[in-house]
């Protein structure tokens, strides 16, 4: 009797034993499961790919941003950077805050851009960055920082990170979009008008000889106020500039001088401080001009730029 107890103690002892290590084996498994399931739906990739590839960027930021989508523009025939930015209901900035492989202004038929739902800009993360480093760096609260992008666990294993409704910082872009965004922070539109001749040469309308246009041409109507393109001290402002006509010039003491020129009144005086913005003249359509118009050159160190370069 004793003996049969025994050998069915045993026999129940070896039963359990078999049953955990089998139900460990298909745990482990399951887990294993788990996780490689896991890399399928958070794919791998480089900071690089990242970088250069919007749809890999798209995927990546799906995964860890709360309230903020992301898509895909295609860039169609006439489309142009501005006109993108408006569909989408924000500015430029967060186009270019968002596209780091961008490296003009300028977009071409089918090219990609990564779009954000709302208006904001990827920061790259840092070694040293914290999130309350981040939210200083852009003066934004560290809690909506955290809060828009959930997904994330551990910061410093992070390539990206979104910025809702900030510019972008240009340690996201690449060496030649920091070049032309720096530019642009530099000088702001004179006026807004349908741009009636470029920079560089061409035919000129009067004389009708092959010249150089040290400047661009913005067609509008007499009257229409001009504003100073960056703070400066007005160096020139006289009706009697050569084929300029009637100009004010403008020395923004970094190198760099603007003109504006054929103008109908000028609203400041030599030697006055004007702010970027500020109102200095009228346009019309003094001096050398076949029709009213403001001529607007950018000049640095004496010699003349595309001011398209500058303006958007
Ligand atoms: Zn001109």
């Amino acid at each position: 009797m004793k003996n049969i107890i025994i050998r069915w103690s045993i026999f129940f002892i070896c039963l359990f034993v078999v049953y955990f290590v089998i139900n460990a084996k298909v745990h482990a498994i399951a887990q294993a499961n788990l996780q490689s399931a896991m890399v399928v739906h958070l794919p791998q990739y480089t900071k690089q790919e990242l970088l250069n590839d919007a749809t890999a960027r798209m995927k990546y930021m799906l995964t860890r941003t709360k309230g903020v989508k992301f898509f895909i523009h295609k860039v169609k025939s006439r489309e142009n950077l501005w006109g993108i930015a408006k569909q989408h209901g924000y500015s430029v900035h967060t186009v270019i805050g968002c596209n780091p492989q961008m490296k003009t202004y300028n977009v071409s038929i089918n090219q990609k851009l990564l779009m954000p739902s709302i208006g904001g800009n990827l920061h790259p993360v840092s070694p040293t960055d914290t999130w309350q480093s981040i939210a200083e760096k852009y003066n934004i609260d560290e809690q909506i920082l955290k809060d828009t992008n959930y997904g994330i666990t551990d910061l410093s294993k992070e390539y990206f990170v979104f910025i809702p409704g900030k510019k972008p910082a240009v340690d996201l872009m690449n060496e030649s979009m920091q070049e032309k965004y720096a530019l642009r922070d530099l000088f702001r539109s004179p006026l807004a008008g349908r741009l009636s001749s470029t920079f560089g040469t061409r035919r000129h309308p009067v004389t009708g000889k092959v010249s150089k246009h040290g400047g661009i041409d913005i067609a509008v109507k007499t009257g229409t106020l001009v504003g100073a393109a960056a703070d400066g001290i007005v160096t020139v402002a006289s009706t009697n500039v050569g084929h300029y006509g009637t100009a004010v010039f403008i020395d923004h003491q970094n190198g760099y001088i603007t003109h504006y020129g054929h103008l109908s009144k000028i609203l400041v005086r030599v030697g006055q401080k004007v702010r970027a913005g500020q109102i200095i003249a009228k346009s019309g359509s003094t001096g050398r001009s076949t029709g009213p118009h403001l001529h607007f050159t950018v000049k640095k160190n004496g010699v003349s730029l595309d001011p398209l370069k500058f303006l958007w």
